[in-house]
């Protein structure tokens, strides 16, 4: 893994040593999913914002992302017949994460879903139509949401283009470097901002929301946690160096999940772009350079990694047909894999392996195989039953991929209005977490991830705690 290790926000920094400049009634530490919808949800509960981001610009980790946020009950749901709610959602979130998760949160977290999509679309323009193309794995129903090219890019566009219309102020270059607290009584005094010319400004504030994800950028802290994945492309953003837990920690804050991250077992190799799972769950399949498969791919893609990751060269390829080459077509990232050269298509099996280097025979026996357990809906050694989509025919298709880390799940204990908890369940006075700075809601492994889970907590955390931020200004 690439050393993405750089300068760290410091812990805390006692009230006395801080000159303030400003008073920020709240501020937000991270331009990602969950501080802009944080910052959008405390404007308009009457509050005055501040959103400081140490890029140049507020993409983060949900601008890499496909963005499709997951949610149920929505009218766009409905509008398609779809019949989902809360309930189903959180025992979805909960199966996925083996029972190991707080089923509480996931279903607060649920419930408030809905509101979340339809705020965005009806407050805020958010272009979200519902996915209805094919079903992500671990969810019973379809109740993904995305913008019209399915990108995080074009997600964060519109809350961008949101936040302006709102009058919010984003600073961008703006590291925080630490927070000025007084451990005793764990209030957060407000927080200094370090300019890219190396001078720094104090501001100090009534509340504060940390939206700045988890540690997947600390080459350190991912030794650390989830050696597992340590041999894995990283794909996230590398500005996330665990700055919220170590000052949540500080301060007294409980933390869960460590170990807790989404991977992705489809990452196309030396391409850099994510081949997204409804390749495998309309059928694809993935081997190893032997032509053999390796495992149940239709887990979900998250522990996938960790599998290819273990294959001979770190590499495995997607096999497909033509069928799902064009269902992919809906997906940017897959046009961008497309024209990388990455996707390669041949009109028989043997001359698909000799493109992909692939052993010939292996592939053959494998393409049978899986032949005969679509046709007859069959389980398959590894788990994986198959059946209710076509049989793969020629022409066929590869794509090489490699294991990535995405970002964490584990963070700080929040409850249902996403204020950070210590240990012994009390609220700490005025601090708020979401997205990647929070505990998520997917175990305390790679295997607990069901697709959507990070921008669920980004985006409805993020929601909750700016209205929650208001509120207690309010006061
Ligand atoms: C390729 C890919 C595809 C994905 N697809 C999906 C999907 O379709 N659906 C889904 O639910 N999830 C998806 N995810 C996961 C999802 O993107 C994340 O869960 C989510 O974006 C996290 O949002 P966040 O706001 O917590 O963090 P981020 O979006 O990473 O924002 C955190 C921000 O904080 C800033 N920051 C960090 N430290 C500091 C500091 N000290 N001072 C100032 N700023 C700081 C960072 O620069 C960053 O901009 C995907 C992830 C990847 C990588």
């Amino acid at each position: 893994m690439q050393d993405t290790s750089g300068p760290q926000g410091a812990a805390l920094l006692s009230p006395s040593e801080a000159a303030f400049s400003a008073h920020i009634p709240v501020l937000v530490i991270g331009g990602g999913g969950t501080g802009l919808t944080a910052a959008l949800a405390a404007r308009q509960g009457g509050a005055e914002v501040l959103v400081l981001e140490r890029d140049a610009s507020a993409l983060g980790t949900t601008a890499m992302s496909t963005g499709l946020i997951p949610a149920s009950g929505t009218r766009l749901q409905s509008e398609k017949g779809i019949v989902d709610s809360p309930e189903l959602f959180a025992a979805d979130i909960v199966r996925k994460a083996r029972g190991q998760t707080d089923e509480g949160i996931a279903l607060a977290l649920a419930q408030a879903s809905a509101r979340t999509i339809e705020w965005m679309i009806d407050d805020h323009q958010v272009p979200l139509s519902l996915v209805d193309s094919f079903l992500y794995p671990g969810h019973s129903v379809k109740r993904m949401h995305g913008t019209p090219n399915r990108t995080g890019s074009e997600l964060m566009g519109a809350l961008s283009a949101a936040i302006e219309r709102r009058g919010v102020d984003v600073l961008t270059e703006a590291l925080v470097t630490g927070l000025f607290a007084d451990p005793a009584d764990g209030r957060v005094r407000g927080a200094r901002v370090r300019r890219p010319d190396g001078s720094t400004e104090d501001l100090s504030c009534d509340a504060l929301i940390l939206a700045c994800c988890g540690f997947a950028g600390n080459a350190a802290m991912v030794r650390e946690y989830i050696p597992e994945i340590e041999g894995a492309t990283f794909f996230g953003h590398p500005g996330n160096k665990g700055d919220a837990i170590r000052w949540g920690l500080a301060l007294g804050a409980a933390v869960r999940d460590i170990h807790s991250y989404q991977g992705h077992g489809g990452l196309a190799a030396g391409r850099g772009i994510p081949i997204l799972w409804p390749l495998i769950m309309e059928g694809g399949f993935q081997v190893n350079v032997a032509g053999e498969r390796f495992s149940n791919e239709a887990r979900g893609y998250s522990e996938q990694a960790v599998d290819v990751v273990a294959q001979p060269g770190h590499v495995a390829w997607d096999i497909y047909d033509a069928r799902l080459h064009q269902l992919m077509l809906e997906f940017d990232d897959y046009r961008d894999a497309v024209e990388a050269r990455a996707v390669l298509s041949a009109d028989s099996v043997e001359a698909l392996a000799g493109l992909a280097g692939i052993d010939a025979a292996g592939l053959v026996r494998t393409v049978a195989e899986v032949a005969v357990l679509t046709r007859d809906g069959d389980t398959d050694r590894h788990g994986r039953r198959f059946g209710g989509t076509a049989v793969l025919q020629a022409p066929y298709y590869a794509v090489k991929v490699t294991g990535a880390l995405f970002h964490t799940q584990g963070g700080l204990v929040v409850n249902a209005e996403a204020r950070v908890l210590r240990e012994d369940g009390s609220a700490l006075p005025n601090l708020f977490a979401g997205g990647g700075a929070a505990r998520g809601i997917s175990g305390p492994s790679c295997w607990g991830y069901m697709a959507g889970n990070g921008l669920l907590t980004a985006t409805t955390f993020g929601r909750l705690a700016g209205e929650a931020a208001a509120r207690l200004l309010a006061r």
